[in-house]
C-alpha cells in the first residue's frame, strides 16, 4: 500500500528545502496511519548543517506530547539532500533505526520516502492525496 501525503504537506516540504539550501532543512511528518496530513519543521542543530542534519530535540520533545494529548501522531522525519542525491546518505543509514518510521528526504524539487526497517531503508511509494 503506498503512503499518502497532502498536496499541502509536499508543497511544504519543497519550500522548506529551498529556504534552508544550501543547508539541510529537518523535520517531523505527522498524520495517522500511512498518511502525511501535516509538518513539523525544526531547527538543524547540527554543527555540519550543509552536510548533516539533527532535530531541535525540543521539537521532538513538543511533538510527541502533542501526539499524546491526541494531536497528530508523528509517523517519521524529513531533510533535505543540497547534493540532489535523492536517496538515503550512509550518515542516514547509520542512523536509522529500523523502527518503521517514514524518512522523507528532498532532493533536487523532489521528495522520495524510505520506510525505516528491519533491512535498512526501503524505498516507500506514496500518491498524492488533496489537502
Ligand atoms: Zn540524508
Amino acid at each position: 500500500m503506498p503512503a499518502q501525503v497532502s498536496s499541502d504537506v509536499v508543497e511544504r516540504l519543497l519550500a522548506e528545502a529551498g529556504s534552508a539550501h544550501p543547508q539541510e532543512c529537518c523535520g517531523l511528518l505527522l498524520g495517522s496511519g500511512d498518511a502525511i496530513t501535516a509538518i513539523r519543521p525544526a531547527r538543524n542543530v547540527h554543527p555540519d548543517p550543509a552536510r548533516r542534519f539533527e532535530i531541535d530535540p525540543q521539537a521532538l520533545v513538543d511533538v510527541y506530547r502533542q501526539a499524546r494529548e491526541g494531536g497528530p501522531q508523528v509517523l517519521g522525519y524529513y531533510h533535505s539532500h543540497p547534493n540532489g542525491v535523492a536517496e538515503p546518505s550512509a550518515t542516514d543509514r547509520s542512523l536509522a533505526a529500523g523502527d518503521g518510521a517514514i524518512w522523507a528526504i528532498i532532493a533536487a524539487g523532489r521528495i522520495t520516502l524510505w520506510r525505516s526497517g528491519d533491512a535498512g531503508f526501503e524505498k516507500l511509494p506514496y500518491e498524492l492525496a488533496p489537502r
